[in-house]
């Protein structure tokens, strides 16, 4: 708590101009965040640029289509996937390039070296593999290519029966040796009645093998929900919603309340009676142990994992859950309402209401706490991070320099609160 609201302009000038000029920013050991490295550690000094920490590949989710970018193996660019192809784009050069060499390609077909898939909805770069989750012909994939040779193999296949029968895997984490991923499936009963369900599956990358870990036909209200929050060899921490108190089924709530939502009732309830609980799972599912009861994770879900650590909230304190050691740890209480939180570049950043709006960061390194100018904007974050490469951050920016999407920016930058510096 050392420091809040202190650390403002100038001053934060000065430490990044300080940690820039150390070489390898911010520093060669990275918090302990299981296989984190830093971009300069293994390279001649001065052939690297100074680059904040390289994110870890360790419970990273897969980049969305077409919205994200995720960062390359060594750090120094991102891979930005579109629902076919693969392009990567290039802080240094400030240039995005379709990944294929072959000259006259089209990049339409299977030809193409830069090709993912017919349908992709997400990709993911882990221990010098490619992984892309695709439909295709109504049929779910999860496919691994060689990213030197670009050959394609199907790790696994969720096979559509009939053309009123479709899986779809819509967003996946990649956490030692398996994809974690949503499975969904959808069918007309009888050609006639429209069914669904969802899976949180486990897929081996090495065999395909899958096992199931959630169902939502299990879950025993309507509102209930599972969101994965890190796993390792040993265990899945799993984040869970359950209403456990009575509740109206959607006919009784509009047989008594015509025309209301019932959508809303359920969240009012859930927000009344809910049980939100941080459990870490034996890896077969078998038991679980209640890390943190009115644990809550936030908005920007896929940047709430750092490699094996857990951010996680209950109330408006902060906490972290390390893998390695099972532990939680306090980081803070945040001075207001808590709205939103999430890690990169080995710090926390969160956003606190008082009732005005606050962008701070929790450097892990110092245990410092610092607070952005924000360009004084007080309704909300001026650049909402989401995502990084060891030296530059990815996300929207929306402030005096207008509403810009999907943009780039240094870390030096956005700590300095360089905003006329970001680019595309
Ligand atoms: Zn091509």
């Amino acid at each position: 708590m050392k420091k809040h609201g202190q650390m403002i302009g100038s001053e934060i000038l000065a430490l990044a101009l300080l940690l820039s000029l150390a070489g390898c920013l911010p520093g060669e050991e990275g918090p302990d965040a299981g296989n984190t490295q830093t971009g300069a550690a293994q390279s001649e000094p001065g052939t690297v640029e100074p680059a904040g920490y390289i994110p870890p590949e360790e419970n990273r989710s897969f980049a969305a289509s077409g919205m994200d970018c995720c960062p390359t193996e060594d750090g120094t660019g991102f891979y930005c996937p579109g629902t076919q192809i693969l392009r990567y784009y290039d802080p240094a050069a400030r240039d995005l390039i379709t990944l294929c060499p072959q000259s006259g390609c089209a990049h339409g077909d299977e030809s193409c070296e830069a090709w993912l898939g017919e349908s992709v909805s997400g990709f993911a770069a882990y221990e010098g593999s490619w992984y892309v989750l695709a439909e295709e012909n109504n049929s779910a994939v999860l496919r691994r290519i060689d990213p030197q040779t670009r050959e394609r193999a199907d790790v696994k296949v969720f096979q559509s029966q009939n053309i009123y029968d479709s899986y779809r895997l819509s967003s996946g984490v990649v956490a030692h040796g398996y994809v974690y991923a949503w499975l969904d499936h959808d069918w007309w009963e009888d050609q006639t009645v429209y069914q669904k369900e969802s899976f949180l599956i486990r897929i081996s990358q090495d065999n395909g093998t899958t096992d199931t870990l959630f169902d939502t036909a299990d879950y025993i209200s309507p509102a209930d929900r599972v969101t994965f929050a890190g796993a390792d060899e040993e265990q899945v921490l799993i984040l869970a919603e359950t209403l456990t108190s009575d509740y109206l089924t959607q006919e009784e709530y509009l047989a008594q309340n015509p025309g209301e939502d019932y959508g809303l009732y359920l969240m009012d309830l859930m927000e009344e009676e809910g049980v939100y609980e941080l459990r870490e799972y034996a890896f077969d599912m078998s038991d679980y142990r209640v890390v943190a009861e009115g644990a809550r994770t936030s908005s920007s879900w896929a940047l709430t994992r750092y490699g094996d650590l857990t951010l996680y909230a209950v109330d408006n304190t902060l906490y972290v859950y390390d893998l390695a050691t099972g532990e939680s740890r306090m980081l803070v209480e945040a001075p207001g309402t808590l709205r939103n939180f999430l890690m990169v570049d080995g710090k926390v950043m969160y956003l606190v209401r008082d009732p005005e709006l606050h962008v701070c960061y929790l450097d892990l390194d110092d245990g410092e706490i610092h607070t952005l100018e924000n360009e004084g904007k007080t309704d909300g974050a001026v650049f909402s991070i989401m995502g990084e490469c060891g030296s530059t951050l990815f996300g929207n920016y929306n402030g005096k320099e207008g509403n810009l999407l999907g943009c780039y920016i240094s870390k030096e930058d956005y700590y300095a609160e360089r905003y006329e510096n970001i680019f595309y």
